[in-house]
């Protein structure tokens, strides 16, 4: 089971630079093991999302937070100490997975209980993330299964929170349900890319129903349909820059 050590920096920041992040500008230091939050503020600088990083192979867990509502995406684990840090008088509306691997949904259960909101993911990753607790095949396990989803989303799907919306697009590859949550409105110029991309590399595709193939055709599709001027969330590792992954993600070229 992992230990959990988070301990998250108090204070919620916004900012209007798009430009990429070489980890958190807010000043704070980050440390394994620790989360980090606050300081990527975007778009008309009232948006902001939130980071924190839990589990044994730090995955990065995000807050979008827009007007009085917010989606948490990939509470991958610790989702009671997760609750305790989100903002006061926001609503969770949504809690998003990218994908069913345990890292990004062994969090899901125990935030949901604490603060509610609706648990959605893609279909085909259901069954895997409801063996979040349980030992992956690398060996770890998280804190809890994730429960039956209350929805799931699928190409072409929009989730509304406050004045944003996020536009579901499929890249499977690392997984088969894995997916792209693409900013529109206030959140325009955010994407939560999950496992399918990181900086100067991509998800890995040989664990259970990974996909060379496909994370190829994902990538072609990312490449093709992501704006530039978009700010890429990962699922592990920094925040980046569409236009910095196309210029050096070998993936890309
Ligand atoms: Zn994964
Ligand atoms: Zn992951």
């Amino acid at each position: 089971m992992a230990e959990t050590s988070e301990r998250a920096h108090e204070g919620y920041e916004d900012h209007d630079e798009h430009e990429g992040h070489e980890g958190c500008d807010c000043g704070c230091d980050h440390h394994e093991g620790e989360a980090h939050d606050g300081c990527h503020g975007q778009g008309d600088g009232r948006d902001q999302v939130a980071m924190f990083v839990v589990g044994p192979i730090e995955t990065n867990c995000y807050v979008y937070i827009s007007e009085d509502e917010c989606m948490v995406v990939d509470p991958g684990n610790s989702g009671a100490k997760i609750a305790e840090h989100l903002p006061d008088g926001v609503r969770v509306k949504y809690i998003a997975a990218t994908h069913g691997h345990g890292d990004h949904v062994g969090g899901v259960k125990a935030l949901k209980e604490a603060v509610g909101g609706s648990y959605v993911i893609h279909p085909a990753d259901v069954e895997l993330a409801k063996h979040a607790g349980e030992p992956c095949e690398l060996g770890y396990a998280y804190d809890d299964n994730a429960p039956d989803p209350d929805l799931t989303y699928t190409e072409g799907d929009v989730i509304k929170v406050g004045g944003a919306g996020f536009r579901v697009i499929e890249t499977p590859g690392h997984t088969p349900g894995s997916i792209c949550l693409v900013g529109e409105g206030s959140a325009e110029g955010v994407c939560f890319v999950g496992d399918t991309v990181f900086q100067g590399s991509c998800g890995r595709t040989d664990l259970a129903g990974g996909s060379p193939e496909d994370m190829r055709a994902s990538l072609a599709r990312v490449k093709r349909e992501i704006d530039p001027h978009t700010t890429l969330f990962c699922g592990h590792g920094e925040i980046t820059t569409m236009e910095d992954e196309l210029a050096s993600n070998p993936y890309f070229q």
